[in-house]
């Protein structure tokens, strides 16, 4: 919940020319839903997709405030974010919630980046894999694995400056692999796995050279058009 569209404007003002030579780099930018029909126009003919941070399942209909896939993609989303832990423990949303959203989104020929991770308790307790596991095998039930972008993100790292060491990222996201190659065979190793959790400018180049890190969900560090560009331009 953050910029209002003059500052998500001036912010893309000053971001798209820092990038917009990139070729190699897929960029999302994932601006409030109040925000995304400005951003849209703005990132027309840029090599910039749009996301949205959330959406409800249903097509239309009696579901006051809420957003369907299909005015997304009227807006101009081409991804949606789904799962994020702050959805999941803020607003409720269960593992069988997120796979219908998931669904849904599909159907509108959204790409999904979907977002899982432990708790520090989790963590702590020796739960990781186990709720990877479930949190996987119960969001990407019936789902294919075209159009799935897998966001790694330990809760404890989300926006608390405590980024996951290398190790323990390259760790998660090897797990998440094998777990992928289980549900879905060797198209496991095409899917995209990528990295949140107080990512910036300064740890991007070592989590990017992890084997299987193959990406970043950037928050707070996305927020300044600079710091962003240079976490787009990593090893540069
Ligand atoms: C997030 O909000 O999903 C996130 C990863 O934030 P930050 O980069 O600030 O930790």
């Amino acid at each position: 919940m953050n910029k209002k569209i003059d500052e998500a404007q001036a912010f893309l003002d000053e971001f798209i020319p820092l990038v917009w030579n990139e070729k190699d780099v897929d960029i999302v930018i994932a601006p409030p839903f109040t925000a995304l029909y400005t951003v849209s126009n703005l990132l027309k003919i840029t090599n910039v997709s749009l996301a949205a941070q959330n959406l409800h399942q249903a097509e239309k209909g009696a579901f006051t405030g809420e957003i369907s896939p299909a005015m997304l993609t009227d807006v101009g989303c081409t991804h949606v974010i789904l799962g994020h832990s702050e959805r999941r423990t803020l607003f409720g949303e269960t593992d069988e919630t997120i796979n219908n959203k998931i669904q849904s989104a599909k159907n509108f020929g959204l790409e999904v980046i979907f977002c899982i991770g432990e708790s520090l308790s989790e963590r702590e307790s020796g739960m990781t894999f186990d709720v990877l596991s479930r949190q996987m095998t119960e969001g990407l039930k019936g789902v294919a694995p075209d159009g799935i972008i897998i966001a790694y993100e330990p809760v404890w790292a989300i926006g608390t400056g405590r980024t996951a060491t290398t190790a323990q990222a390259q760790e998660a996201h090897e797990f998440i692999r094998r777990t992928l190659a289980g549900l879905y065979g060797s198209v496991a190793d095409e899917i995209r796995i990528i990295y949140g959790g107080s990512v910036t400018a300064e740890n991007i180049d070592s989590l990017m050279a992890c084997a299987d890190v193959d990406g970043a969900l950037v928050g707070g560090a996305g927020l300044k058009a600079a710091s962003f560009a240079r976490i787009v331009k990593y090893n540069k």
